[in-house]
């Protein structure tokens, strides 16, 4: 039989503390011990609630060792709590480390659920949320993001990002170029607290409603992205496979280099014809 203690993993309010749920006042109290990613920040959650469990250090930059030595108290029979500075632990935050290396030693984890800027934020952006991926952070270098961004053109789904008040602005306008001006965009700004907004609308508005008022740049932010839909991508797959035919008519007829063309990039190959005719560029169709 194992003797170990559990691993909770709790969610702690994103904003608003009147968020904690009963059952994490109820788990951090029990506990043994509270791993938390900055004990100072946590010290005031823990105390508002009056829970008095002490408090350890755990973060991504947590040595091979301080992870040992939680894993240890585990199976020593404590049970322990870990807790980041906002919302759920391992969503953009750290614990998977320890999460891993408790599950390879058969310690118990359990989730205490709770708030979660990610599922907070679809559940009032009015857009599909049937299917969606979640992308965290971008790159802070514009290169690195705008690549991510170009891979993520054509993703159906609905795309969520985690966006610092820093970078809010150049990210919206590169998903603009990337994404088009008339994608869908949410921005959930805030959310929970005093000054909490949001904004709905086309990536060209978004830019707008960035640069209308220095406050919209201000605290943290949600970006939910509606995913490329039929039309859109079929655009695209159109506008690539022109570029394709463009280099292939110098070799083959314009029939083959359509085919070609359509091949690849899965653009329907009689509207690549008609537009392929009638484009200025090809002079000799
Ligand atoms: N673990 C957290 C969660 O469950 O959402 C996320 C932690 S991550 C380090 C912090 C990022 O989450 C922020 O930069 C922001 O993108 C997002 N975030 C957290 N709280 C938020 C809030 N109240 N409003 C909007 N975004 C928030």
């Amino acid at each position: 039989m194992n003797d170990s203690g559990s691993l909770y993993i709790v969610a702690t309010p994103i904003g608003n503390l009147d968020d904690i749920s009963l059952r994490a006042i109820e788990i951090l109290k029990s506990v043994q011990l509270i791993a938390a990613e900055d004990t100072r920040h946590s010290k005031k959650l823990i105390q508002s609630i009056q829970v008095d469990t002490p408090l350890i250090s755990y973060h991504d930059f947590s040595s091979e060792s301080a992870t040992r030595k939680i894993l240890d108290k585990l199976q020593a029979g404590l049970s322990i709590a870990l807790i980041s500075d906002a919302g759920t632990p391992l969503i953009s935050d750290p614990g998977y480390k320890l999460v891993c290396m408790a599950r390879q030693l058969s310690i118990e984890v359990l989730p205490v659920p709770g708030p979660c800027a990610v599922t907070a934020a679809l559940s009032v952006a009015g857009l599909a949320t049937d299917r969606f991926v979640f992308e965290g952070f971008l790159s802070a270098k514009s290169g690195a993001r705008q690549k991510r961004l170009q891979a993520l053109a054509r993703e159906m789904r609905t795309i969520v990002f985690y966006e610092s008040p820093h970078r809010i602005e150049v990210c919206v306008e590169d998903m603009a170029l990337v994404f088009g001006a008339d994608r869908q965009v949410f921005i959930a700004r805030e959310l929970t607290k005093k000054f909490e907004s949001h904004f709905l609308g086309s990536m060209a508005d978004c830019v707008l409603w960035l640069k209308s008022d220095s406050n919209n740049q201000k605290g943290e932010f949600v970006v939910v992205v509606s995913g490329c839909n039929e039309e859109e991508d079929q655009l695209r797959k159109q506008q690539q496979a022109l570029e394709i035919v463009e280099l292939l008519r110098r070799e083959v007829s314009m029939k083959q280099a359509v085919a070609i063309a359509s091949k690849i990039t899965g653009a329907r190959k009689n509207k690549l014809y008609e537009i392929a005719l009638n484009n200025v560029n090809f002079d000799d169709a």
